[in-house]
């Protein structure tokens, strides 16, 4: 009895910018949609408050995607970014942890490549060298897919005055 809530939420919100190269000063406006799912678990032990979990989740979520998009984003006036902004954003708990299942993705990519050198037929030859290089693919992409899209949603902030 797996029951899974999912819930998405949107927020918009102004944010103070403040560029230290150039002193631009500012309001950026941002918007950002999440979506969080929580597993509601067996009927015994079960967790009756996982609807409202996920939708406080994607909540929480959406706000400080929102958030931190006008603190990295680039200023308007000169486009210097705030690395100490991006430096918090890469080492939150959710980033890191992202991190870590490309590291092992990668880590069982190699594994599978591995074994084309043992297999003794040519099915598994192929099956390990699709899957293994599938797999060290897939791990640095889980890495830099979600800082692209943080750029692109930098990118996305308007900004009063615009420069
Ligand atoms: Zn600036």
């Amino acid at each position: 009895m797996d029951v899974v809530h999912s819930a998405t939420a949107r927020a918009a919100t102004a944010e103070p910018y403040t560029c230290a190269k150039c002193g631009y000063s500012g309001v950026g406006h941002a918007v950002a949609i999440e979506k969080a799912t929580m597993k509601q678990g067996g009927l015994v032990f079960g967790n009756d408050r996982a609807g409202e979990m996920a939708r406080d989740e994607a909540e929480a979520r959406a706000w400080s995607e929102a958030m931190s998009d006008v603190a990295m984003a680039p200023c308007p006036r000169c486009g210097a970014t705030d690395a100490a902004a991006w430096r918090s954003w890469i080492t939150r708990p959710a980033y890191l942890l992202n991190l870590a299942i490309a590291i092992v993705t990668f880590l069982a990519g190699g594994l599978a490549c591995s074994a084309v050198l043992t297999a003794a037929n040519l099915l598994s030859v192929v099956c390990a060298g699709v899957i293994g290089l599938g797999f060290i693919v897939a791990g640095p992409l889980l890495v830099v897919l979600p800082l692209v899209g943080k750029r692109t949603s930098t990118r996305r902030v308007r900004f009063e005055p615009p420069r």
